[in-house]
């Protein structure tokens, strides 16, 4: 695994071309952070693969037990497009260090750096079958490894649709495990409180980043009305100096959505968010005749029951809502039926408190957002799935404990 890292960063400035070229990867960010994260996870928890242990046990009757952790088996990895290098690592390093062997499936759109991937786990030395890469579509594919009866783990990220249909072919064929890293509608409470350039920012960062197309994006931002107006104005000044376009420009912050179906199903909600009589403050439409480029597109006067607040729109679409009491924010933070994540920008330490153990949600980010560290665990409350990715919470899922006993004193057991 140590070597593997090694390779990954000899090969940092390929690897980034090809997520850019598959994904529509900033080029920049993928070179600078998602490549060289691929390298951290698998150091991170190659640290983590000999320090895993069982415990002695202090049996209630004349026994002696203890456990043993041991690999869960076989493991079905099924990834998204949205991060192709970052999920397929999430993944494949803990199950790695917890001695499983593996086939990952990329998702269709994306399959380049997983193949390469595999090309250097080869280099690095990882056994021949340990690591199996496997491209193909999803109700083929994927399909396959959920149902099929040697595989003892599926770990899937993906839409929600799609999670059921895995828990279902996993029930139907050898009771697998199963965990699911599912969507989201992610909401971003704004305090009066705030620092006005802190949660704009956020804000922008939260549904711009990766072109939208990321899971916990906040799109649903809840803003205090005290604020509210000062805000807005704030947010479209940052909104149009965020350049789209090539991703290969060092300058650009947002490239193409990942392909013309998807284009055409933002662009679809959009149009969903006009007819339902929410106002367009800056962007709705594509950019160029060339490319899935879409303008980043602020909504305001959203209602909590329009589609564009309910739905995932996985694209770079923000929908403005107002709010005047942290109760208020609390019960509208949680009428959803997702719980990925949640933010929270206040410099009331109270609010911040009780805010954040009030939402239903994995993590919750207080005056930031994508806050992601190599040991922090995330993952989804309701329909965002269950199981935890990152963490040695992400190790111990592909390990299950045995038990030993034995009698203390020769006694007829
Ligand atoms: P998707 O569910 O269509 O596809 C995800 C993966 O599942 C792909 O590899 C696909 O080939 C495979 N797949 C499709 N049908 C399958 C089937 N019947 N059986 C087995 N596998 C099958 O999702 P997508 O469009 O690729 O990605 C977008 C969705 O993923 C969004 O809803 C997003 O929120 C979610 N997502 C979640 C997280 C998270 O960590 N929670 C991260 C990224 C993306």
């Amino acid at each position: 695994m140590w070597k593997f890292a090694d390779l990954i960063e000899e090969h940092v400035e390929e690897l980034a071309a090809l997520d850019a070229l598959d994904a529509g990867k900033v080029y920049l960010r993928a070179k600078t952070a998602e490549i060289p994260g691929a390298a951290e996870f698998l150091r991170f928890f190659a640290g983590a693969a000999d320090k895993i242990h069982g415990e002695v046990l202090k049996m209630s009757s004349e026994l002696q037990g203890y456990t043993l952790r041991e690999p869960v088996g076989v493991v079905g990895h099924i990834i998204p497009w949205n991060f192709p290098t970052t999920m397929f690592f999430m993944k494949v390093s803990p199950a790695l260090a917890a001695g499983c062997t593996m086939i990952v499936k990329p998702a269709e759109q994306t399959p380049l750096t997983a193949l390469y991937y595999a090309h250097l786990a080869k280099l690095a030395g990882i056994p021949d079958g340990v690591l199996n890469v496997v491209p193909g579509f999803g109700p083929t594919a994927g399909a396959a490894i959920c149902s099929h009866m040697d595989i003892d783990y599926v770990c899937f990220t993906g839409s929600t649709d799609v999670g059921r249909l895995v828990m279902q072919a996993a029930a139907a064929s050898n009771l697998k495990q199963v965990s699911l890293e599912l969507g989201g509608k992610s909401p971003l409470l704004i305090f009066d409180d705030a620092d006005l350039d802190t949660a704009a920012d956020v804000a922008l960062l939260g549904n711009l980043y990766n072109k939208g197309e990321i899971c916990v994006a906040s799109s649903r931002v809840f803003v205090q009305e005290g604020i509210y107006d000062k805000f807005e104005k704030k947010l479209l000044e940052k909104a149009k100096a965020w350049l789209v376009g090539d991703p290969f420009d060092p300058t650009v912050r947002q490239g193409p959505q990942i392909s013309e179906r998807h284009f055409d199903r933002i662009l679809s909600y959009i149009e969903h968010g006009k007819r339902e009589g929410a106002t367009l403050l800056t962007g709705g439409k594509p950019i160029g005749d060339k490319g899935y480029y879409i303008e980043p597109t602020i909504f305001t006067n959203v209602k909590e029951d329009m589609i564009i607040a309910k739905e995932e729109i996985f694209g770079p679409v923000m929908a403005l809502m107002k709010f005047k009491t942290v109760e208020e924010a609390i019960k509208s933070a949680n009428n959803t039926q997702y719980g990925l994540a949640a933010g929270i920008v206040t410099k009331d330490l109270n609010v911040a408190n009780t805010v954040s153990r009030s939402i239903r949600a994995g993590i919750i980010w207080i005056n930031c957002y994508f806050g992601f560290s190599m040991d922090c665990p995330y993952g989804g409350y309701k329909m965002s799935g269950f199981g935890r990715e990152y963490g040695l919470e992400s190790l111990y899922k592909y390990l299950q404990i045995k038990s030993v006993v034995t009698p203390i004193y020769n006694s007829p057991w």
